[in-house]
């Protein structure tokens, strides 16, 4: 794969948020293949450090920051190191995402609901907001939304709610931030990472979830990070304020 991939990212900088492992790694090391210098981030030092190793096995500068996205110190770190470090930023992927509850939404505790919103949408912000003044012409932000943002599950309702939030922050932020920073939006189908092996546990889960999609197989957080290297390269310079559903056919709307 590596021969083929092409080299969108040469001399641009990229940070991914929670990018250790999962969506967010498969991310960073795409973009870092296709020439990036990338900044990986997570809540765990041990977690930072692995990940920072992985990349550079495979030939990619990284500098690895840990970062809490609902911390402001450390969101500030993340920007300031990248910024000592690189000098600019062209790329920032907001992929962080808690989904504490299956309880219904009129059940759910206000601490919970808190944390949803917090991690989910206002962290998104808040990092937007100390990573805006680096970013410059041609630059460009994806956010993470979820498939479930078009139909929110019974078992992660208000998790689904959150991520409908999103689709409408990247169309207020491709606003805000045009013409100079492109805002554009992925909608993963179920991928399964640690975040959503829960839901797989046994062959009969697997095979429905496999079944909700026309091409009868789950997500990779390869065709992710294939979908999210798009819309942040030049090749995407004409689309912003835009969802893109990777979910393999999987109904999301017309
Ligand atoms: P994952 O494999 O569980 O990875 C989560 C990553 O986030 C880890 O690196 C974790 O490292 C880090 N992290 C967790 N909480 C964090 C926080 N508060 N601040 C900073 N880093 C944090 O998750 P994933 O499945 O790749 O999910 C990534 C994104 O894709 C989320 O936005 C999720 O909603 C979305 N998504 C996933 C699916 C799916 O099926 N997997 C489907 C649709 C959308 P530490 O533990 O070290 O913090």
């Amino acid at each position: 794969m590596d021969k083929t991939i092409p080299k969108r990212f040469e001399g641009k900088v990229a940070i991914v948020t929670a990018s250790t492992q999962g969506i967010g790694f498969g991310i960073a090391e795409r973009l870092g293949l296709e020439g990036a210098s990338v900044v990986v981030s997570s809540r765990r030092q041990k977690n930072v450090d692995e990940a920072v190793e992985k990349l550079r096995a495979r030939g990619i500068e990284v500098l690895g920051v840990v970062c809490h996205v609902s911390n402001a110190q450390q969101r500030k770190n993340l920007i300031d190191k990248t910024v000592q470090k690189y000098g600019k930023i062209d790329v920032v992927v907001s992929n962080a995402a808690a989904n504490p509850s299956v309880d219904a939404i009129l059940e759910m505790q206000e601490s919970v609901l808190d944390k949803l919103w917090e991690i989910n949408v206002k962290s998104s912000v808040l990092i937007l907001q100390d990573a805006a003044p680096y970013m410059h012409k041609g630059s460009s932000v994806i956010i993470i939304s979820s498939i479930t943002a078009y139909q929110p599950p019974a078992a992660m309702a208000m998790y689904g709610v959150t991520k409908t939030a999103l689709l409408g922050l990247t169309k207020a932020l491709a606003v805000e931030m045009g013409p100079n920073t492109r805002v554009n939006c992925i909608a993963p189908g179920f991928v399964p990472t640690h975040f959503a092996a829960s839901l797989i546990e046994n062959d009969i889960a697997r095979r429905a979830m496999e079944e909700k999609t026309l091409l009868n197989r789950l997500g990779t957080t390869q065709d992710m990070a294939a979908a999210a290297a798009f819309l942040a390269s030049d090749d995407a310079s004409y689309i912003t304020g835009e969802t893109l559903v990777v979910a393999g056919g999987t109904p999301s709307r017309l």
